[in-house]
């Protein structure tokens, strides 16, 4: 984690900075002195005094090892092992940091703040987590200067540059509230609770007992999966709570795709109901749903992205293998076997194998049940159908379907008189029917598996 990334997840993307202590620069030069000198950075906003602070980004511990009686810092060695003995007290307690930043003397803890909290909140509960960990006094000024994550230490020639790191990084927020349980703070004394809870971020319940599991929601069907996850999740609720985005307004906000110092991205939907993801840098440029961010962030494929969100959400997909290896059967039977064993049908459907394998494929991807015939069935628009053919006219396309049907290679079903349509299916898709216009009408085809007795009868 660089430093910008760092700001990006505390929700301070510009804050005062400065050179060895003394001298203020904006985060805008750190690029020029950071190879030469120890930047210092102040993680709250407001100003560079303690009552000037006005948003509590953070709490934060320092932890030194110090330095022995001669003022000399301490051998590597007895750092490392002082830096092992505070590890153990992180570990063991009950709110844990969202990062720890490693320095060469010590380590500094920081706890993301996500509500809004009165400075006199914000100190008993800073004292508290000081003294809980032995950390340094002086750091407990709300304007404290703090070395920035991915920065160098470089404070005396005589002991080599240590680049500082980023070591552990956690997303869950804390209430407040906790941190007041956990202490014994009274919140009353404090907080004004209007604005105390922000349910958009991701909390650690303030009861220490584990949520107890609640069952996935399971999909068997992919398009169903992908308009659940690209029409009904809100694509910005779920970047805040798993992918450190950080914003108030989903219209326009620092894009997590490149290192964004301003505002420049922004999610919206589209006529379609998807919801997209568009950052207007010129140097990124990134648009994409929510598997398609989640593809690019994690640099991981596309059905590995699907099984990321999948897992965050609780939600389980379950294709069914054998009905899609059928499919997949028949796609292979007209390309391999049929033009010698049934040569007939396949002097009078070769011209539309293209069509029929689109078929096959809009089948694959709306998989869910299959008739007590054994036939598949799949909802589909002439128009989507001609679209996924490259656009192709609809007279065209409906002339081939209509061909196909007579060849029995598909079949268009009548939900009111096919009586071996699974009831809930018919409900499915007469619920998408009459969200639609006529122009768009969606029709349910069925395709038989393409063993050699069916295709013998077909020709
Ligand atoms: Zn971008």
């Amino acid at each position: 984690m660089n430093y910008k990334e760092f700001l990006q997840v505390l929700g301070n993307t510009d804050p005062i900075c400065f050179l060895d202590n003394k001298i203020k620069i904006s985060l805008e030069d750190v690029p020029k002195y950071i190879d030469k000198y120890n930047i210092y950075f102040i993680p709250n906003i407001g100003g560079s005094k303690k009552e000037d602070i006005t948003e509590f980004k953070t709490f934060f511990v320092d932890l030194d090892a110090g330095k022995d009686s001669k003022g000399n810092f301490l051998p590597g060695k007895t750092v490392k092992k002082y830096k092992s003995e505070q590890w153990k007290k992180i570990n063991d307690f009950s709110i844990q940091p969202n990062i720890v930043n490693e320095t060469r003397n010590g380590l500094h803890l920081y706890w993301f703040i996500k509500e809004k909290i009165t400075p006199e909140l914000w100190q008993r509960i800073e004292d508290a987590l000081v003294k809980w960990f032995g950390g340094d006094t002086n750091t407990k000024n709300a304007a404290k200067q703090l070395r920035l994550p991915g920065s160098v230490w470089r404070k005396d020639p005589k002991y080599p540059e240590y680049p500082c790191k980023v070591l552990k990084e956690n997303d869950i927020y804390t209430y407040i509230a906790s941190y007041c349980k956990l202490f014994n703070i009274s919140e009353s004394i404090t907080q004004t609770t209007s604005e105390k809870k922000n349910a958009r971020f991701r909390y650690a319940k303030p009861t220490a007992t584990k949520s107890k599991s609640i069952s996935p929601r399971v999909f068997t069907n992919y398009k169903q999966l992908f308009d659940y996850l690209t029409k009904e999740i809100s694509m910005f609720d779920y970047l805040q709570e798993f992918h450190n985005l950080v914003g108030n307004n989903q219209r326009s906000f620092c894009c997590i795709i490149h290192p964004d110092k301003h505002p420049s991205a922004s999610i919206f939907k589209v006529d379609s109901g998807v919801e997209l993801y568009c950052c207007n840098a010129t140097s990124c440029g990134f648009k994409g749903n929510i598997i398609q961010v989640v593809s690019e962030l994690k640099e991981c494929s596309r059905s590995e992205a699907i099984s990321i969100i999948c897992k965050n959400l609780n939600i389980e997909y379950k294709v069914d293998t054998r009905l899609k290896s059928i499919l997949e059967d028949n796609k292979h039977t007209i390309t391999d076997d049929i033009q010698y064993s049934h040569t007939d049908l396949y002097n009078s459907m070769y011209r539309y194998t293209k069509t029929l394998k689109e078929l096959h494929d809009i089948a694959i991807d709306s998989l869910e049940y299959s008739s007590t015939a054994g036939k598949f069935l799949f909802t589909s628009s002439i128009q989507h159908i001609a679209q996924r053919m490259g656009k192709r006219d609809k007279k065209k396309t409906s002339t081939d379907i209509a061909f196909l049907c007579l060849l029995k290679l598909i079949e268009k079903v009548d939900l009111d008189t096919d009586a071996d349509v699974p009831k809930e299916y018919e409900k499915y898709v007469k619920r998408f029917q009459n969200k639609h216009n006529k122009d768009n009408y969606i029709t349910v085809f069925s395709i038989p598996s393409y063993t050699y007795k069916v295709l013998t009868e077909c020709e």
